[in-house]
């Protein structure tokens, strides 16, 4: 009742006074007190509403408050709030069949964690100890996570405060026509080069040394790469060739962000691991996980596994995901996610035909990107490639407009990103797609066309 009771002012004093914030210098920033949120929009303190375009860090897939959701945790709590891994527990249990039931039919089991960084530190311990190898491919223009060896598997800037970051992580391009790290003109070009630039990474390595190809399967806070058909398939073939484990990173991309449970669904491949957070639950409650195909998961039979988590597993957070999953097959979520994407795609290539600072639209589901640029023919990103130009002018004059106009815009470096929760209806899509189509016009003073 002491926290609903505090006015704005406190609720940013005391922000200011003691809260540590992410990936921040802490004197530069003055975050924006959140009063409430329902469905696809939130609202601050003197009553502005914004149309979450970022669905927060792009895990409210549900949206905000589904009331359903909202009971179901309400319940759980009244009913078993906490228990250890070690017991077995109804909703920890059937959280972990229902995700077992959607993945690829050869992974078996589910293995629970705080979320995605530790999910993806648990993927790759698992690898390891699957394959008795050390080494881990990752990719260029990836993210992974923030604790120390998901760090050093991100391929981006977050990784460079860290560094020197872990021993045994190796970086590789993946496919990005529009920026191809191989001259690629086509997407069959970019899709054979960068398989080709894989198998070559891996002759120079030594694939023997190799346990795990860890990737994003639709990249996601790197600009939303869609791989071309092929790759994914391809990467298979050679984890297979190698005895490699393959690592779908499906944090960002999984549970309806693609329009599917898991994005690598859209292309039939099956990974050996799959890391999730964000989505299963959409961050109601903290909760991630790795689910384990039938081979791996018998690797620790009768030896055990070296890992967990005092929350591995939380009822609540278990709760939660048996009732988003359940709200998904319901409400028709996924396929309402499928739908949007059928109408955020050509709206945004029509935004692309009237704005000359959007380079490249590309995306699918609710997953999306505006690559904006300074000039159309060079593709000069519209801010540079670093942390400072990802703060610059250009990018937040062009998020400054979105908010004047109720839009929250979620932008990166030189892109913004369209990832409305995926419950969100075509009605208010159009609504931020409208806005956006306003805010553009700044991006556009930046840029020759
Ligand atoms: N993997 C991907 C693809 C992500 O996008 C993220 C977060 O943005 C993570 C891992 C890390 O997840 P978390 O922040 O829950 O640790």
């Amino acid at each position: 009742e002491a926290v609903t009771a505090m006015d704005e002012a406190a609720v940013r004093r005391n922000d200011r006074a003691y809260v540590f914030h992410s990936w921040s210098a802490q004197a530069k920033i003055d975050p924006l007190p959140i009063a409430s949120a329902e469905g696809s929009y939130f609202t601050d303190y003197e009553g502005r509403r914004y149309l979450d375009f970022s669905s927060q860090l792009v895990n409210v897939n549900i949206g905000y408050q589904h009331p359903r959701l909202v009971t179901a945790i309400q319940e759980q709590a009244a009913r078993l709030t906490t228990i250890s891994p070690a017991f077995a527990n109804d909703a920890r249990s059937e959280a972990a069949r229902m995700i077992v039931e959607v993945a690829p039919a050869t992974m078996d089991k589910v293995f629970f964690t705080n979320g995605g960084a530790d999910a993806n530190e648990n993927a790759v311990r698992m690898a390891r100890l699957h394959t008795g190898r050390q080494k881990v491919l990752a990719a260029y223009r990836s993210y992974h996570g923030a604790t120390a060896g998901a760090i050093t598997l991100t391929g981006d800037p977050r990784r460079w405060g860290s560094e020197p970051a872990q021993p045994g992580v190796v970086h590789y391009w993946g496919p990005y026509l529009y920026r191809s790290a191989f001259h690629a003109t086509t997407q069959e070009q970019e899709c054979e080069r960068a398989l080709q630039h894989l198998r070559d990474t891996l002759m120079v390595e030594g694939a023997h040394t190799v346990a795990a190809i860890i990737l994003e399967t639709v990249v996601g806070t790197n600009g939303i790469l869609v791989p071309p058909d092929g790759y994914l398939a391809g990467v298979r073939e050679i984890c297979d060739e190698h005895g490699i484990v393959m690592i779908a990173d499906e944090v960002m991309s999984g549970f309806g962000r693609c329009g599917e449970w898991f994005a690598i669904d859209h292309w039939g491949v099956a990974p050996d691991l799959i890391s999730f957070a964000k989505g299963v639950n959409s961050g109601y409650v903290p909760i991630g996980g790795v689910v384990i195909s039938g081979d791996i998961a018998a690797t620790f039979d009768d030896t055990s596994y070296p890992g967990g988590l005092t929350y591995s597993g939380h009822p609540l957070a278990c709760a939660s995901a048996v009732a988003s999953m359940t709200i998904f097959k319901d409400e028709g979520i996924l396929e309402n996610a499928r739908h949007l994407g059928s109408v955020i795609g050509p709206e945004l290539e029509a935004l692309a035909a009237d704005h000359p600072s959007v380079g490249e639209t590309r995306g699918l589901g609710v997953f999306w990107a505006l690559e904006l640029v300074k000039d159309r023919e060079t593709r000069e990103p519209l801010v540079p490639y670093n942390a400072a130009g990802a703060a610059a002018g250009p990018m937040n004059e062009f998020a400054a407009a979105c908010k004047e106009r109720g839009l929250w815009p979620f932008t990166h470096f030189n892109r913004t990103h369209v990832v409305p929760p995926c419950t969100t209806t075509e009605a208010e899509v159009r609504e931020g797609l409208a806005v956006l189509d306003e805010a553009l016009k700044v991006a556009d003073s930046y840029s020759t066309g």
